[in-house]
């Protein structure tokens, strides 16, 4: 399965929690920067007012940077760091503490786990040393029960919040799995095709950029069921995507699309090489494959068009290679069949 296509997904969650959390840093902070400098600390709302700016600035570019973690990583950086300095400065009864419960909540959602143990440890470390701090002063702020109802309590908020992630990212990464893996054959499904060919077609550089498609169909698949059972049905269909999987090379796609029809995108091959590719599968899967000690005569027919010969969209491709496997169906099945040589 796409890593890419996978990660594509899961940046797009961080991109709407953080769009959330940088809407709320910029509102409360704002009103910390006015509160702070009529309060005489203009060191701190200079500070805040900085942080503020900067939140809109990526609020501005967080749809589209590439950059997703960096930016995040840089914005809850310069919270944290706010967090802290105003725990230092302001005193004990305007509870600016209460904002270090947010620390373990913000870095697991916005940056995962690994990135968030980094930044939950160092901070919530250094924000309950700063309060602790405070107790080996002549007249401590606050006493020590306080300390430790503030430790305990961000603790069980890191557990829950590490809990979460934990469990989130792997319940997402097997649904994402489950969604885009077909079960009996272990090939690709159709949900991942388009995805792959807008990769496909992104990523190679504009002198490589050619991409065929095989529409492969079983032949007469309906008798082997009828004749056979649909179990031995089943093993046909795992012989012959294995058998597509044997001659697949390395960045070639091979999907399963549903019943006994499958399809393989084969990025950077001349349309030639295309249909070599399609002719070496029909040949393997013409030899018997013996299931249960029962020999089976298996067939296909395959239809093959060529990006950009033949159009440039999943759907134009998808039509003339399917137009082309009815026409080898019609003429007399187990074949391949590609653009007329001109
Ligand atoms: P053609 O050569 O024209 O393609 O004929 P065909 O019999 O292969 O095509 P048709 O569309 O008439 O029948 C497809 C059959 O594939 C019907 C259905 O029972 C069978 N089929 C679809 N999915 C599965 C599956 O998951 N397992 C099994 N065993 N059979 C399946
Ligand atoms: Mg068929
Ligand atoms: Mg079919």
């Amino acid at each position: 399965m796409s890593k890419s296509h996978l990660w594509a997904k899961e940046l797009e969650y961080r991109r709407t929690v953080l769009n959330v959390v940088l809407r709320v840093i910029i509102f409360s902070g704002s009103v910390f920067v006015i509160n702070n400098w009529f309060e005489g600390l203009k060191v701190l709302a200079l500070i805040e007012l900085a942080v503020v700016l900067l939140s809109i600035g990526i609020l501005c570019i967080h749809r589209k940077t590439p950059h997703l973690t960096f930016w995040a990583s840089v914005f809850l950086f310069s919270v944290y760091a706010v967090i802290l300095v105003g725990i230092y400065l302001v005193p004990f009864i305007a509870a600016l503490f209460t904002w270090l419960f947010l620390i373990p909540v913000l870095s697991y959602l916005l940056l995962g786990i690994a990135l968030g143990n980094v930044f939950t440890s160092v901070f919530v470390v250094a924000g309950v040393a700063i309060l602790f701090n405070d107790q080996f002063s002549a007249s401590p702020a606050m006493p020590p029960i306080s300390v430790a109802n503030i430790g305990l309590c961000l603790s069980a908020i890191w557990a829950l919040s590490y809990t979460y992630e934990y469990k989130r990212a792997a319940v997402v990464k097997r649904l994402q799995q489950m969604a885009a893996i077909d079960p009996l054959t272990g090939l690709n499904n159709r949900l991942l095709l388009e995805s792959i060919f807008d990769m496909l077609c992104e990523s190679l550089p504009e002198k490589q950029k050619s991409v065929s498609m095989l529409l492969i169909d079983l032949d007469h698949f309906k008798t082997v069921n009828d004749k056979y059972g649909h179990d031995v049905g089943d093993k046909v269909l795992i012989n012959v995507s294995s058998l597509i999987n044997d001659v697949r090379r390395r960045n070639d796609w091979a999907f399963r699309l549903g019943g006994e029809e499958f399809c393989m995108l084969i990025p950077d091959t001349s349309e030639c090489q295309g249909i070599q590719i399609a002719e070496r599968i029909r040949s393997a899967i013409e030899k018997t494959i013996p299931i249960d000690g029962v020999a089976i005569n298996i067939t296909v027919t395959i239809g093959v068009s060529h990006w950009p010969a033949d159009g440039k969209t999943l759907n134009q491709l998808y039509k003339v290679a399917d137009n082309r496997l009815y026409e080898g169906k019609k003429n007399g099945r187990n074949k391949v069949i590609a653009r007329d040589p001109e």
